[in-house]
Protein backbone atom coordinates (compact mmCIF):
# COMPACT_ATOMS: atom_id res chain seq x y z
CA UNK A 1 0.00 0.00 0.00
CA UNK A 2 1.47 3.55 -0.64
CA UNK A 3 2.59 5.19 2.15
CA UNK A 4 -0.12 8.05 2.06
CA UNK A 5 -2.54 5.55 2.23
CA UNK A 6 -1.08 4.31 5.39
CA UNK A 7 -0.55 6.92 6.91
CA UNK A 8 -3.93 7.87 6.67
CA UNK A 9 -5.38 4.75 7.51
CA UNK A 10 -3.15 4.81 10.94
CA UNK A 11 -4.77 8.71 11.62
CA UNK A 12 -8.35 7.17 11.15
CA UNK A 13 -7.36 4.29 13.14
CA UNK A 14 -5.77 6.15 15.99
CA UNK A 15 -8.26 9.36 15.86
CA UNK A 16 -9.61 8.85 19.28
CA UNK A 17 -6.59 9.55 21.12
CA UNK A 18 -6.46 12.97 19.36
CA UNK A 19 -10.26 13.97 19.49
CA UNK A 20 -10.58 17.06 21.81
CA UNK A 21 -13.09 15.82 23.94
CA UNK A 22 -14.58 19.21 25.13
CA UNK A 23 -16.19 19.13 22.04
CA UNK A 24 -18.70 16.44 21.99
CA UNK A 25 -21.56 17.55 19.68
CA UNK A 26 -21.99 20.37 16.59
CA UNK A 27 -23.55 22.90 19.23
CA UNK A 28 -20.27 24.31 20.91
CA UNK A 29 -19.96 27.81 21.16
CA UNK A 30 -16.63 30.40 21.38
CA UNK A 31 -16.49 30.30 25.15
CA UNK A 32 -16.20 26.05 24.55
CA UNK A 33 -13.30 27.02 22.37
CA UNK A 34 -11.19 30.10 24.05
CA UNK A 35 -9.56 28.16 26.79
CA UNK A 36 -8.08 25.61 24.41
CA UNK A 37 -6.67 28.36 22.61
CA UNK A 38 -5.64 29.85 25.65
CA UNK A 39 -3.70 26.69 26.79
CA UNK A 40 -2.03 26.65 23.21
CA UNK A 41 -0.39 30.09 24.01
CA UNK A 42 1.42 28.02 26.83
CA UNK A 43 3.10 25.41 24.12
CA UNK A 44 6.19 25.91 22.30
CA UNK A 45 5.34 25.18 19.27
CA UNK A 46 2.05 27.33 18.47
CA UNK A 47 2.22 30.92 18.03
CA UNK A 48 -1.37 32.52 19.14
CA UNK A 49 -2.56 35.91 18.15
CA UNK A 50 -5.43 37.65 18.36
CA UNK A 51 -6.23 39.48 14.97
CA UNK A 52 -9.59 40.82 15.37
CA UNK A 53 -13.23 40.73 17.26
CA UNK A 54 -16.35 39.80 15.83
CA UNK A 55 -19.60 42.40 15.96
CA UNK A 56 -20.23 41.83 19.17
CA UNK A 57 -17.24 41.79 20.45
CA UNK A 58 -15.78 37.99 20.80
CA UNK A 59 -11.97 37.36 20.10
CA UNK A 60 -11.14 36.18 16.60
CA UNK A 61 -7.71 34.47 16.89
CA UNK A 62 -4.99 33.23 14.66
CA UNK A 63 -2.80 29.89 15.51
CA UNK A 64 -0.39 28.72 13.62
CA UNK A 65 2.94 25.85 13.93
CA UNK A 66 5.63 24.86 11.93
CA UNK A 67 8.72 27.22 9.96
CA UNK A 68 8.20 25.45 6.95
CA UNK A 69 8.31 27.99 3.30
CA UNK A 70 5.16 26.64 2.44
CA UNK A 71 2.31 28.55 3.94
CA UNK A 72 -0.92 26.73 4.16
CA UNK A 73 -4.67 28.77 6.03
CA UNK A 74 -6.82 26.84 6.87
CA UNK A 75 -10.25 29.17 7.90
CA UNK A 76 -13.87 27.40 9.34
CA UNK A 77 -16.62 28.19 10.46
CA UNK A 78 -18.31 31.57 8.45
CA UNK A 79 -20.94 30.13 8.76
CA UNK A 80 -22.43 29.77 12.64
CA UNK A 81 -23.95 26.24 12.12
CA UNK A 82 -21.23 24.46 10.26
CA UNK A 83 -19.03 23.59 13.14
CA UNK A 84 -18.10 20.67 11.95
CA UNK A 85 -14.34 21.60 10.83
CA UNK A 86 -14.11 23.62 13.75
CA UNK A 87 -13.86 20.55 15.95
CA UNK A 88 -11.30 19.03 13.77
CA UNK A 89 -8.97 21.79 13.76
CA UNK A 90 -8.62 21.10 17.56
CA UNK A 91 -8.29 17.45 17.14
CA UNK A 92 -5.09 18.28 14.89
CA UNK A 93 -3.65 20.66 17.52
CA UNK A 94 -3.77 17.82 20.28
CA UNK A 95 -2.41 15.81 17.35
CA UNK A 96 0.85 18.40 17.67
CA UNK A 97 0.66 18.25 21.18
CA UNK A 98 1.46 14.43 21.29
CA UNK A 99 5.13 15.16 20.88
CA UNK A 100 5.94 11.58 20.92
CA UNK A 101 3.70 10.29 18.05
CA UNK A 102 4.41 10.83 14.25
CA UNK A 103 7.44 12.44 15.35
CA UNK A 104 9.22 12.04 12.05
CA UNK A 105 6.40 12.99 10.17
CA UNK A 106 5.59 16.18 12.13
CA UNK A 107 9.69 17.48 12.18
CA UNK A 108 9.76 16.82 8.17
CA UNK A 109 6.03 18.10 7.98
CA UNK A 110 6.54 21.80 9.90
CA UNK A 111 9.91 21.94 8.08
CA UNK A 112 8.00 21.95 4.73
CA UNK A 113 5.24 23.98 5.62
CA UNK A 114 4.05 26.70 8.05
CA UNK A 115 0.04 26.04 9.42
CA UNK A 116 -2.64 29.06 9.86
CA UNK A 117 -5.62 28.28 11.48
CA UNK A 118 -8.57 30.71 12.37
CA UNK A 119 -11.11 28.77 13.10
CA UNK A 120 -14.64 29.83 14.11
CA UNK A 121 -14.70 33.19 11.83
CA UNK A 122 -18.20 34.53 12.71
CA UNK A 123 -18.42 33.18 16.80
CA UNK A 124 -21.92 35.66 16.96
CA UNK A 125 -23.32 33.31 14.33
CA UNK A 126 -22.22 30.45 15.73
CA UNK A 127 -23.76 31.68 19.39
CA UNK A 128 -27.02 30.84 17.62
CA UNK A 129 -25.58 28.47 15.69
CA UNK A 130 -27.36 30.21 12.95
CA UNK A 131 -25.45 30.53 9.16
CA UNK A 132 -25.74 34.59 8.81
CA UNK A 133 -23.29 36.58 11.56
CA UNK A 134 -25.38 39.28 13.79
CA UNK A 135 -26.16 41.92 11.08
CA UNK A 136 -27.85 38.81 9.28
CA UNK A 137 -24.86 39.26 7.05
CA UNK A 138 -23.96 35.51 5.18
CA UNK A 139 -19.95 36.39 5.52
CA UNK A 140 -19.49 33.93 2.29
CA UNK A 141 -21.25 36.61 0.58
CA UNK A 142 -19.58 39.36 1.84
CA UNK A 143 -15.94 39.27 0.22
CA UNK A 144 -16.39 41.65 -2.36
CA UNK A 145 -18.12 44.44 0.18
CA UNK A 146 -16.66 43.30 3.34
CA UNK A 147 -19.40 44.98 5.64
CA UNK A 148 -18.68 42.62 8.39
CA UNK A 149 -16.22 42.88 10.84
CA UNK A 150 -15.27 39.13 10.34
CA UNK A 151 -14.96 39.33 6.88
CA UNK A 152 -12.40 42.43 7.18
CA UNK A 153 -10.39 39.80 9.44
CA UNK A 154 -10.53 37.25 7.48
CA UNK A 155 -9.60 39.29 4.07
CA UNK A 156 -6.81 40.94 5.91
CA UNK A 157 -5.28 38.09 7.59
CA UNK A 158 -5.73 36.00 4.37
CA UNK A 159 -4.02 39.14 2.42
CA UNK A 160 -0.82 39.06 5.37
CA UNK A 161 -0.53 35.31 4.88
CA UNK A 162 -0.65 35.56 1.40
CA UNK A 163 -0.74 31.67 1.37
CA UNK A 164 0.07 29.13 -1.11
CA UNK A 165 -2.75 26.90 -0.40
CA UNK A 166 -6.03 28.20 1.58
CA UNK A 167 -8.61 25.79 2.63
CA UNK A 168 -12.28 26.70 3.28
CA UNK A 169 -14.12 24.59 5.85
CA UNK A 170 -17.84 24.59 5.57
CA UNK A 171 -20.60 22.48 6.06
CA UNK A 172 -23.12 21.52 3.64
CA UNK A 173 -26.67 20.73 3.60
CA UNK A 174 -28.14 16.62 4.08
CA UNK A 175 -29.99 16.81 0.94
CA UNK A 176 -26.73 16.86 -1.32
CA UNK A 177 -26.31 12.40 -2.59
CA UNK A 178 -22.61 12.28 -4.50
CA UNK A 179 -23.77 11.89 -7.93
CA UNK A 180 -27.38 9.85 -9.04
CA UNK A 181 -26.11 7.41 -6.97
CA UNK A 182 -27.90 6.81 -3.49
CA UNK A 183 -25.34 7.95 -1.16
CA UNK A 184 -25.01 10.98 1.08
CA UNK A 185 -22.42 13.31 -0.24
CA UNK A 186 -20.11 13.16 2.93
CA UNK A 187 -17.64 15.02 1.75
CA UNK A 188 -17.53 17.65 -0.66
CA UNK A 189 -14.68 19.07 -2.41
CA UNK A 190 -13.98 22.20 -5.03
CA UNK A 191 -10.96 23.76 -6.78
CA UNK A 192 -13.20 26.78 -7.13
CA UNK A 193 -13.20 28.60 -10.38
CA UNK A 194 -11.94 32.43 -10.16
CA UNK A 195 -14.18 33.44 -13.42
CA UNK A 196 -17.27 32.60 -14.98
CA UNK A 197 -15.15 30.95 -17.78
CA UNK A 198 -13.60 28.68 -14.78
CA UNK A 199 -10.18 28.93 -16.42
CA UNK A 200 -7.50 26.41 -15.10
CA UNK A 201 -4.41 28.02 -14.31
CA UNK A 202 -1.48 26.52 -12.62
CA UNK A 203 -3.22 27.28 -8.98
CA UNK A 204 -6.34 25.86 -9.56
CA UNK A 205 -4.73 22.88 -11.61
CA UNK A 206 -2.80 22.08 -7.84
CA UNK A 207 -5.85 22.18 -6.19
CA UNK A 208 -7.57 19.51 -8.40
CA UNK A 209 -4.28 17.21 -7.85
CA UNK A 210 -4.79 17.70 -4.36
CA UNK A 211 -8.68 17.17 -4.27
CA UNK A 212 -7.42 13.87 -6.20
CA UNK A 213 -4.96 12.77 -4.09
CA UNK A 214 -7.45 13.05 -1.31
CA UNK A 215 -10.09 11.46 -3.47
CA UNK A 216 -8.08 8.08 -3.77
CA UNK A 217 -7.51 8.53 0.02
CA UNK A 218 -10.98 8.67 1.39
CA UNK A 219 -12.23 6.06 -1.33
CA UNK A 220 -11.08 3.72 1.51
CA UNK A 221 -12.84 4.53 4.45
CA UNK A 222 -16.19 6.02 2.60
CA UNK A 223 -16.18 4.72 -1.10
CA UNK A 224 -19.32 6.24 -3.39
CA UNK A 225 -19.81 8.93 -0.65
CA UNK A 226 -17.16 11.41 -2.04
CA UNK A 227 -18.84 14.29 -4.39
CA UNK A 228 -17.55 17.65 -6.28
CA UNK A 229 -19.26 20.98 -5.00
CA UNK A 230 -21.50 22.60 -7.61
CA UNK A 231 -18.44 24.41 -9.16
CA UNK A 232 -20.44 27.69 -10.26
CA UNK A 233 -18.35 31.35 -9.82
CA UNK A 234 -20.02 33.11 -7.15
CA UNK A 235 -18.11 36.55 -7.47
CA UNK A 236 -19.17 37.42 -3.64
CA UNK A 237 -17.52 34.17 -2.08
CA UNK A 238 -13.99 34.08 -0.37
CA UNK A 239 -12.74 31.01 -2.01
CA UNK A 240 -13.33 32.52 -5.02
CA UNK A 241 -11.70 35.53 -4.63
CA UNK A 242 -8.89 34.58 -3.16
CA UNK A 243 -8.39 32.09 -6.08
CA UNK A 244 -7.72 34.94 -8.28
CA UNK A 245 -4.22 35.77 -5.94
CA UNK A 246 -1.45 33.42 -6.21
CA UNK A 247 -2.76 30.71 -3.53
CA UNK A 248 -4.40 27.53 -4.49
CA UNK A 249 -8.19 27.09 -2.83
CA UNK A 250 -9.72 23.86 -1.14
CA UNK A 251 -13.23 23.88 -0.45
CA UNK A 252 -14.13 21.43 1.74
CA UNK A 253 -17.72 20.75 2.67
CA UNK A 254 -19.01 18.18 5.39
CA UNK A 255 -22.70 16.59 4.72
CA UNK A 256 -24.42 13.61 6.28
CA UNK A 257 -23.60 9.99 7.61
CA UNK A 258 -26.53 8.02 8.63
CA UNK A 259 -26.77 7.99 11.88
CA UNK A 260 -24.21 10.60 12.67
CA UNK A 261 -26.77 13.76 13.46
CA UNK A 262 -24.05 15.07 15.63
CA UNK A 263 -21.40 14.40 12.85
CA UNK A 264 -18.67 13.12 14.51
CA UNK A 265 -17.45 10.71 12.31
CA UNK A 266 -17.34 13.45 9.88
CA UNK A 267 -15.14 15.54 12.05
CA UNK A 268 -12.65 12.42 11.76
CA UNK A 269 -12.76 12.25 8.14
CA UNK A 270 -11.84 16.39 8.64
CA UNK A 271 -8.96 15.49 10.75
CA UNK A 272 -8.23 12.70 8.51
CA UNK A 273 -7.62 14.98 5.08
CA UNK A 274 -6.60 18.29 6.52
CA UNK A 275 -3.57 16.02 7.96
CA UNK A 276 -3.57 14.01 4.74
CA UNK A 277 -3.28 17.11 2.56
CA UNK A 278 -0.90 18.70 4.34
CA UNK A 279 1.32 15.52 4.12
CA UNK A 280 0.56 15.69 0.35
CA UNK A 281 1.80 19.63 -0.25
CA UNK A 282 5.11 18.96 2.23
CA UNK A 283 6.27 16.40 -0.32
CA UNK A 284 5.09 17.56 -3.13
CA UNK A 285 3.40 14.24 -3.69
CA UNK A 286 -0.04 15.35 -5.50
CA UNK A 287 1.95 16.25 -8.65
CA UNK A 288 1.82 13.21 -9.37
CA UNK A 289 -1.84 12.82 -9.80
CA UNK A 290 -3.96 13.39 -12.86
CA UNK A 291 -6.72 15.95 -12.57
CA UNK A 292 -8.91 13.49 -14.92
CA UNK A 293 -9.14 12.07 -11.37
CA UNK A 294 -10.79 15.25 -10.01
CA UNK A 295 -13.51 15.38 -13.11
CA UNK A 296 -14.41 12.01 -12.56
CA UNK A 297 -15.54 12.74 -8.95
CA UNK A 298 -19.68 12.71 -9.31
CA UNK A 299 -21.33 16.27 -8.52
CA UNK A 300 -23.39 17.02 -5.56
CA UNK A 301 -26.71 16.33 -6.62
CA UNK A 302 -29.88 17.08 -4.18
CA UNK A 303 -31.18 13.58 -3.72
CA UNK A 304 -30.97 13.04 -0.46
CA UNK A 305 -34.43 12.92 2.18
CA UNK A 306 -34.48 12.25 5.83
CA UNK A 307 -36.97 9.71 5.88
CA UNK A 308 -38.66 8.05 3.07
CA UNK A 309 -42.03 5.97 3.68
CA UNK A 310 -42.27 3.77 0.11
CA UNK A 311 -45.41 2.30 -1.32
CA UNK A 312 -47.70 3.51 0.37
CA UNK A 313 -51.75 3.55 -0.41
CA UNK A 314 -53.83 6.64 0.46
CA UNK A 315 -57.34 7.64 -0.78
CA UNK A 316 -57.58 11.17 -2.54
CA UNK A 317 -60.79 12.53 -3.60
CA UNK A 318 -62.10 8.70 -4.04
CA UNK A 319 -58.89 7.95 -5.57
CA UNK A 320 -56.87 5.30 -4.36
CA UNK A 321 -52.94 5.65 -5.16
CA UNK A 322 -49.57 4.38 -3.95
CA UNK A 323 -47.09 6.87 -3.39
CA UNK A 324 -43.43 7.55 -1.34
CA UNK A 325 -43.84 10.37 1.44
CA UNK A 326 -40.65 11.93 1.65
CA UNK A 327 -40.15 13.39 5.09
CA UNK A 328 -37.32 16.25 6.19
CA UNK A 329 -36.42 16.75 10.21
CA UNK A 330 -35.98 20.20 10.54
CA UNK A 331 -33.76 21.35 13.59
CA UNK A 332 -35.26 24.18 16.12
CA UNK A 333 -32.83 25.74 18.60
CA UNK A 334 -33.06 25.45 22.06
CA UNK A 335 -31.95 25.78 25.49
CA UNK A 336 -28.92 28.56 24.61
CA UNK A 337 -28.92 26.97 21.02
CA UNK A 338 -26.95 24.09 22.85
CA UNK A 339 -29.70 21.62 22.18
CA UNK A 340 -32.51 20.89 19.55
CA UNK A 341 -36.01 19.61 18.96
CA UNK A 342 -37.18 18.67 15.31
CA UNK A 343 -40.38 20.15 13.87
CA UNK A 344 -40.79 17.41 10.45
CA UNK A 345 -42.29 18.57 7.47
CA UNK A 346 -43.55 16.57 4.15
CA UNK A 347 -41.39 17.44 1.48
CA UNK A 348 -42.95 15.49 -1.13
CA UNK A 349 -45.19 12.94 -2.43
CA UNK A 350 -45.47 10.95 -5.17
CA UNK A 351 -43.25 8.52 -7.50
CA UNK A 352 -39.84 9.19 -4.91
CA UNK A 353 -37.62 6.13 -6.27
CA UNK A 354 -34.71 8.50 -7.71
CA UNK A 355 -34.41 9.85 -3.87
CA UNK A 356 -33.13 8.01 -1.34
CA UNK A 357 -33.86 8.19 2.59
CA UNK A 358 -31.85 8.43 5.18
CA UNK A 359 -34.34 6.04 6.85
CA UNK A 360 -37.02 4.11 4.68
CA UNK A 361 -39.86 2.37 5.45
CA UNK A 362 -41.20 -0.31 3.34
CA UNK A 363 -45.90 0.23 3.54
CA UNK A 364 -46.56 -1.94 0.40
CA UNK A 365 -49.77 -2.89 0.95
CA UNK A 366 -50.48 -0.64 3.87
CA UNK A 367 -53.04 1.93 3.75
CA UNK A 368 -52.26 5.55 5.45
CA UNK A 369 -55.06 7.00 7.90
CA UNK A 370 -54.31 10.49 9.17
CA UNK A 371 -54.42 11.47 12.65
CA UNK A 372 -56.68 12.05 14.80
CA UNK A 373 -57.42 14.25 17.86
CA UNK A 374 -58.38 12.42 21.17
CA UNK A 375 -61.96 13.50 21.77
CA UNK A 376 -61.50 14.31 25.43
CA UNK A 377 -59.85 17.78 26.84
CA UNK A 378 -57.37 17.64 29.59
CA UNK A 379 -56.73 19.71 32.59
CA UNK A 380 -53.44 19.32 32.98
CA UNK A 381 -50.09 17.29 31.95
CA UNK A 382 -50.19 15.07 34.89
CA UNK A 383 -53.54 13.95 33.57
CA UNK A 384 -52.41 12.89 29.62
CA UNK A 385 -49.51 11.03 30.95
CA UNK A 386 -51.53 8.74 32.38
CA UNK A 387 -52.92 7.64 29.35
CA UNK A 388 -53.15 4.43 27.66
CA UNK A 389 -50.80 5.67 24.41
CA UNK A 390 -50.51 1.83 23.25
CA UNK A 391 -54.19 1.27 22.89
CA UNK A 392 -55.36 5.17 22.04
CA UNK A 393 -52.34 4.99 18.74
CA UNK A 394 -53.85 1.75 17.29
CA UNK A 395 -57.09 4.18 17.24
CA UNK A 396 -55.44 6.36 15.08
CA UNK A 397 -54.43 9.01 18.05
CA UNK A 398 -51.65 11.39 17.14
CA UNK A 399 -52.54 14.34 18.99
CA UNK A 400 -54.38 15.25 22.56
CA UNK A 401 -55.85 18.57 23.68
CA UNK A 402 -54.69 20.26 26.57
CA UNK A 403 -56.57 22.91 28.47
CA UNK A 404 -53.76 25.34 28.39
CA UNK A 405 -53.12 28.47 26.27
CA UNK A 406 -49.57 27.32 27.07
CA UNK A 407 -47.45 25.77 28.95
CA UNK A 408 -43.26 25.72 29.66
CA UNK A 409 -42.35 22.45 27.42
CA UNK A 410 -41.08 23.69 23.75
CA UNK A 411 -41.89 20.40 22.48
CA UNK A 412 -44.53 17.84 23.52
CA UNK A 413 -42.87 15.72 26.81
CA UNK A 414 -45.33 12.37 26.18
CA UNK A 415 -45.64 10.57 22.31
CA UNK A 416 -48.69 12.77 21.22
CA UNK A 417 -48.59 16.32 20.11
CA UNK A 418 -50.76 18.54 22.42
CA UNK A 419 -52.91 20.97 21.18
CA UNK A 420 -53.08 24.18 23.25
CA UNK A 421 -56.49 26.33 23.24
CA UNK A 422 -59.05 23.61 22.67
CA UNK A 423 -57.98 24.67 18.95
CA UNK A 424 -58.95 22.56 15.96
CA UNK A 425 -56.75 20.71 14.18
CA UNK A 426 -57.24 19.00 10.72
CA UNK A 427 -54.17 16.66 9.65
CA UNK A 428 -53.37 16.54 6.04
CA UNK A 429 -51.16 14.85 3.49
CA UNK A 430 -49.97 17.81 1.63
CA UNK A 431 -46.69 19.40 1.11
CA UNK A 432 -44.79 21.20 3.83
CA UNK A 433 -47.80 19.39 6.24
CA UNK A 434 -46.43 18.08 9.66
CA UNK A 435 -46.51 14.41 8.67
CA UNK A 436 -49.03 12.69 11.75
CA UNK A 437 -50.83 9.76 10.09
CA UNK A 438 -50.87 5.77 10.82
CA UNK A 439 -50.03 2.79 9.08
CA UNK A 440 -52.65 -0.17 8.60
CA UNK A 441 -52.28 -3.49 7.08
CA UNK A 442 -55.62 -5.17 6.23
CA UNK A 443 -57.27 -2.80 8.76
CA UNK A 444 -54.93 -3.51 11.63
CA UNK A 445 -52.10 -1.27 12.96
CA UNK A 446 -48.76 -1.39 12.12
CA UNK A 447 -46.92 1.80 13.38
CA UNK A 448 -47.74 5.60 13.31
CA UNK A 449 -45.73 8.47 12.24
CA UNK A 450 -45.61 11.44 14.41
CA UNK A 451 -44.32 14.62 13.62
CA UNK A 452 -42.58 12.53 11.02
CA UNK A 453 -40.84 9.68 13.08
CA UNK A 454 -42.07 6.39 13.10
CA UNK A 455 -43.56 4.91 16.30
CA UNK A 456 -44.97 1.32 16.79
CA UNK A 457 -47.35 0.14 19.49
CA UNK A 458 -44.76 -2.14 21.09
CA UNK A 459 -41.94 -0.20 21.52
CA UNK A 460 -44.05 3.18 22.33
CA UNK A 461 -40.50 5.37 22.54
CA UNK A 462 -38.60 7.79 20.42
CA UNK A 463 -35.25 6.38 19.68
CA UNK A 464 -34.70 9.84 17.94
CA UNK A 465 -37.25 12.29 17.30
CA UNK A 466 -40.38 13.92 19.34
CA UNK A 467 -43.76 15.38 19.34
CA UNK A 468 -44.85 18.51 19.26
CA UNK A 469 -47.16 21.48 20.98
CA UNK A 470 -49.29 23.12 18.46
CA UNK A 471 -50.82 26.61 19.75
ZN1 LIG B 1 -20.91 27.32 4.61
Amino acid sequence: MPHNLQFAQSLYDGYETYKEKSLFNRRFKHSDIVPLIEQLKNKNIFKVKKVGESVQGRDIFLISIGTGAKKIFCWSQMHGDEPTATAAIFDIFNFFLYEDHYVEFKKSLLNNVTLFFLPMVNPDGTELFQRFNILDIDLNRDAARKQSPESKVLYSVFNEINPDFGFNLHDQSREYSAGIKSRSAVISFLAPPFDYAKTINDNRTNSMKLISKLYNILSLMIPGHIAKYQDDHEPRAFGDNFSKSNTSIILIESGAWRGDREKQFLRKLNFVSLLAFFKSIAEDSYLNESIETYYSIPPNESLMIDCIIRNVTVIKEGNKIVVDVGINYEEINIEDNRQFYYKAAIEDIGDLSVYTGFREFDAMGMSLQLGKTYSKIFNSLDEIKKLDFASLIETGVTNVKLRASSINELYSPVLFNIILNDKDRKEELKQEAVPNFILKENDTFKCAVINGFLLDSISMHWDEGNSLIFK
